[in-house]
């Protein structure tokens, strides 16, 4: 027989610390893939999750939008880190996501990296969810624009891809630009430093942001100058938005079929567009020739002129 004494089954201290981590560590896999299903497994979502990390912006704690562009958040008292009151300039972007998302702008205002120089075009940048789409109810027509969420007037990013959203025309000039231009003002006036940061909402893996957090707090006087910290709604009234993908339709109206996307064949030295079954089409030279597939309306506002011959 076996000469093994029979004995209880009892751990080590080790055996029991072994266990213990390996209990942690699948609490911490459990909850990262749970993220990752949701489309936001980022460490700051992950730390959140797990208790470690107070939360940027929880859309539970927003109201539904109820005719005004933005709420107040937490009285109105940003969330800075104390050692960030600083007269250093700075200026941080967040690398885009794995769907091509802004993450948080952070900027430290001041006249230093206030732009000199007038905007320049920022036509070819294609944020997440930009869809070029009209309606006679928006001012100026166009639903979205290519949102800085730093403003130009207050860090001179022009086309800064990881600071360009789509948003709303009403989200852009109700929303953000009173904001902006109170900061700009305040900076320009004072010379002083403003903390200054931007975070896009995006829920799950929908491509449009829900909205933005901005949170502003002026460093010299302590936020006696400039102290806020809202949410502004990416929504435009009037308009049903599909977040996920950026299409929208007007209230109350049907969800339109998606647009097939349409072949053209692009001259890109002479900025013309054609159908591919074109005459002209087939004397491109090689170098300046591109096929194109999509909206027509892209292609203009590229400054594509459609050809006479063929009237795409
Ligand atoms: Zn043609």
């Amino acid at each position: 027989m076996s000469g093994r004494t029979k004995r209880q089954p009892r751990l080590t201290r080790e055996r029991q610390i072994v266990l213990l981590l390996a209990a942690l560590a699948v609490i911490v896999a459990v909850t990262a893939a749970g993220l990752f299903l949701k489309g936001s497994l980022t460490l700051d979502n992950l730390l959140v999750e797990l208790g470690l990390k107070e939360p940027t912006v929880s859309m539970e704690d927003i109201p539904d939008y109820s005719g005004e562009p933005y709420v107040v958040l937490n009285d109105n008292w940003p969330d800075f880190d104390t050692e960030d009151l600083t007269l250093e300039p700075f200026e941080t972007y967040s690398e885009l996501d794995y769907l091509g998302r802004c993450g948080v702008a952070y900027a430290n205002i001041c006249l230093e990296i206030m732009p000199t120089e007038p905007r320049g075009d920022i036509g070819q940048v294609k944020p997440s969810g930009w869809q070029t789409v009209k309606y006679d109810c928006v001012d100026g027509k166009y639903l979205y624009n290519r949102c800085h969420l730093i403003g130009y007037q207050l860090a001179g990013e022009n086309a800064n891809k990881q600071n360009l959203i789509t948003g709303t025309r009403y989200m852009n000039v109700e929303g953000m630009l009173p904001f902006e231009n109170m900061v700009d003002g305040y900076v320009e006036e004072t010379g002083n430093h403003v903390l200054y940061r931007v975070t896009p909402v995006f829920e799950g893996r929908n491509l449009l942001a829900s909205g933005v957090k901005l949170e502003a707090f002026s460093v010299e006087d302590e936020g006696e100058g400039i102290c806020f910290n809202v949410y502004i709604y990416n929504v435009q009234p009037g308009i049903t938005i599909d977040y996920a993908t950026g299409e929208s339709w007007l209230e109350g109206g049907d969800r339109p079929e998606t647009p097939a996307e349409t072949a053209y064949v692009l001259n890109t030295s002479s900025k013309k567009f054609h159908l591919p079954d074109c005459a002209g089409a087939s004397t491109i030279k090689a170098e300046n020739r591109e096929e194109y597939s999509g909206a027509r309306e892209e292609l203009v506002e590229q400054g594509y002129k459609p050809c006479g011959t063929c009237k795409p």
